[in-house]
């Protein structure tokens, strides 16, 4: 779609190309993110689902930590689901010896919190900021939020309170996987949000 700004996906480990195929289905221009230069093109970031000591350790070794630490700090919008989230948590609970995130959100994220005995499942989620219909959420070996900071809303919790889905400032992130199931409202807050970055940065640039 003319206008639309770039977006990238983190193309590190995960499920890349659900994502990529979403956006692009939105009309977003989408760019895979392997580099700091491709970052550097791209007006927001989704960091996907799959392992989060895999996409981290990759981002170390890629030299795309710092860069991505750095767009955070500018305020580049970013979406993360499931391992994308807990990469964006300032506090990662049981995460493997050494594991890191780019940090960002201010809440402790708890990896793989609900067991083996339910480690996929899905459910209906009300999400008030997306009004009606529910949202069929589908959550694999997920984590949860566990405490949330004063300047982050909590967008979804299930009947439990646990908390699922939040956003704090151009900061979003799911445990579960909207993209597996057609949902695209998520992704479309997150090109919202990239939009307004898009034009924020091209007028302070002239
Ligand atoms: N359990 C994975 C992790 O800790 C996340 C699973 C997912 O992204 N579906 O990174």
């Amino acid at each position: 779609m003319a206008g639309n700004p770039q977006v990238g996906v983190l193309a590190l480990q995960g499920d890349v190309r659900e994502h990529a195929a979403l956006l692009e289905g939105l009309g977003a221009d989408v760019v895979l993110v392997r580099r700091p230069e491709e970052l550097d093109a791209v007006a927001g970031l989704v960091i996907p689902g799959g392992e989060s000591s895999v996409i981290d350790k990759l981002s170390r070794l890629f030299g795309m930590q710092e860069p991505i630490r750095a767009a955070i700090t500018a305020g580049m919008p970013m979406y993360g689901t499931c391992a994308g989230l807990i990469l964006l948590a300032d506090t990662v609970l049981d995460g493997i010896d050494g594991q890191e995130s780019f940090g960002g959100l201010d809440v402790a994220v708890r990896r793989n919190a609900f067991g083996r005995q339910t480690e996929s499942f899905e459910t209906e989620l009300d999400v008030p900021v997306l009004g009606a219909p529910s949202v069929h959420a589908t959550f694999i070996r997920a984590p949860v939020v566990e405490r949330v900071g004063a300047g982050v809303e909590v967008l979804a919790s299930l009947p439990d309170g646990t908390v699922v889905a939040v956003q704090q400032g151009s900061l979003l992130g799911t445990s579960f996987h909207p993209e597996v199931d057609g949902e695209t409202r998520f992704h479309e807050r997150f090109l919202g949000l990239a939009e307004s970055f898009a034009r924020t940065r091209r007028s302070t640039h002239v």
